[in-house]
């Protein structure tokens, strides 16, 4: 069959490369000039199957209503004008409202271990089979905790994960250090930690990007430099997907600002954030709104001294992966709209708290120095397309042949290869091995 992907970040490419593996004919539109160059582009690296708890929970509206008042919080909700583009906010909040209790959280935390146990085999799937290089290191994630309360919940998650089958096991600061030596210089703050051992990092940019050559290889056309513009629908099924050329393109074919017209017998949106007002303009309303989020990437100058080991800051709610020689620190959510400035107040308070941060705990192992003091930090921010479940959409809307693989919030390069498997199973009309609810299945 012939099927368009739009949008060619983690998730678009990955769906593409199931497609082709089950013989399908693929276009992919994007409209950057390659893959992953929007919210797949800098995230905090983790393959994270095993810390995978939804932002609602039920002590998370009473934390967010505190957290309002300070820039560096790990959660700031930014109220919008609701009679205008707050009006999704809104339903987005209140939604999340309803799953902050005990009941949905577990309900939550047992098809995102679902999606994470089927996606990484997915994952070592893909890279058995093409052999691509992404800084990947399979040492586990570990998670230290800087004040006692805190670390005294860190039992009952983890007993709650393992009740999913995730081995989480709670670790005193001497097993920590053993585990990774690197925080040692910061010991004083640690009271102890967590680990997964099974889980694992990698740069999701490199591995989206070389995934993504090979599908070209492969056969698959896309559509760089090209904005989705309409989706055409004919009764209640899609007939077609109006695109509009941004540039004259690398063998200078396409006239700039010229649509057409491009048909196919089903249809992906895994457009990130933006699936949200592609998907309203035909009718379907899906609660996926972006949580914004930054990343500092810094260069390491001491190798010796630098983790291996992929790390949660649990006070400041950071992930911090090494990619070869460099150190990425990444977090915070920002709910309050497409906003991606990195030059307001907001912004810089929180760009500085990544820098700040990785000084304070692991003291002059990269160049954190920041623009005022002369350096040149790699701040970056991306929208994570955040649902109030944390679970994404993956399956077929109400308009027949319009599939949704979206809403991957917190953990789109953690789900990205399972999803796109499975989406590519649903749409060759297989049922993915995996105890999940897809959108749009019979209950
Ligand atoms: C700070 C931060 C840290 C994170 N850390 C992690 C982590 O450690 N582990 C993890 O698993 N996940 C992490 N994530 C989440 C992860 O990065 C996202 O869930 C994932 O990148 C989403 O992928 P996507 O393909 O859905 O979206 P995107 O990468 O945004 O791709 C969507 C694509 O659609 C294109 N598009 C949109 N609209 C149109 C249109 N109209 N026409 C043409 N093209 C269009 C865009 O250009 C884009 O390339 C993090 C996110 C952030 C922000």
């Amino acid at each position: 069959m012939k099927i368009i992907v739009l949008g060619a970040g983690t998730i678009g490419v990955c769906t593409a490369w199931h497609l082709l593996e089950l013989g399908h004919e693929v276009t992919v539109v994007e409209r950057q000039a390659g893959a992953a160059l929007e919210t797949s582009f800098a995230n905090g690296a983790q393959i994270s199957v095993s810390y995978c708890e939804p932002w609602a929970n039920k002590d998370a509206p009473l934390k967010a209503l505190k957290w309002m008042l300070s820039k560096e919080a790990p959660l700031l909700f930014r109220p919008q004008n609701p009679f205008g583009p707050g009006l999704h906010q809104y339903s987005w909040g209140l939604q999340f409202l309803a799953n902050c209790n005990d009941a949905a959280f577990e309900r939550n935390v047992q098809q995102l271990v679902a999606l994470g146990a089927y996606s990484h085999a997915a994952l070592k799937e893909v890279v058995a089979s093409t052999g691509i290089e992404y800084n990947r290191l399979e040492r586990g994630i570990a998670h230290y905790y800087c004040d006692q309360k805190s670390f005294d919940t860190a039992g009952e998650a983890a007993a709650l994960m393992r009740k999913y089958g995730v081995n989480r096991q709670v670790i005193s600061k001497e097993e920590f250090f053993k585990i990774e030596p690197a925080y040692k210089q910061f010991a004083h703050q640690i009271v102890g930690g967590t680990i997964t051992p099974s889980d694992e990092s990698g740069d999701c940019l490199v591995f989206t990007q070389e995934l993504a050559q090979r599908c070209v290889a492969r056969g698959a056309e896309f559509l760089y430099e090209h904005s989705v513009e309409r989706l055409e629908t004919a009764g209640d099924a899609i007939h077609s997907v109006a695109v509009r050329a941004l540039s004259a393109g690398a063998k200078g074919r396409n006239v700039p600002g010229s649509i057409r017209l491009i048909k196919a017998d089903h249809v992906v949106v895994a457009a990130g954030s933006y699936t949200a007002p592609l998907m309203r303009t035909v009718g379907v309303n899906l609660p996926i709104y972006p949580g914004k989020g930054y990343s500092a990437t810094f260069k390491i100058l001491k190798p010796e001294l630098a983790p291996f080991v992929s790390t949660i800051d649990d006070a400041k709610k950071v992930a911090i992966s090494r990619l070869g020689d460099q150190l990425r620190v990444a977090g915070t959510i920002e709910v309050g709209g497409f906003d991606l400035t990195l030059d307001s107040s907001v912004a810089q308070a929180r760009c500085h708290m990544l820098s700040r941060r990785i000084e304070e705990v692991l003291p002059g192992v990269c160049d954190t120095r920041t623009e005022a003091q002369g350096g040149q930090p790699n701040y970056w921010t991306g929208l994570r397309p955040a649902t109030p479940t944390n679970i994404p959409y993956i399956g077929q809307s109400p308009v027949r042949g319009l599939w949704v693989n979206a809403g991957h919030g917190t953990l789109g390069w953690t789900h990205g290869a399972g999803s796109g498997k499975a989406i590519a199973e649903l749409i060759h009309g297989k049922k993915p091995e995996m105890n999940f609810k897809f959108y749009g299945a019979q209950a």
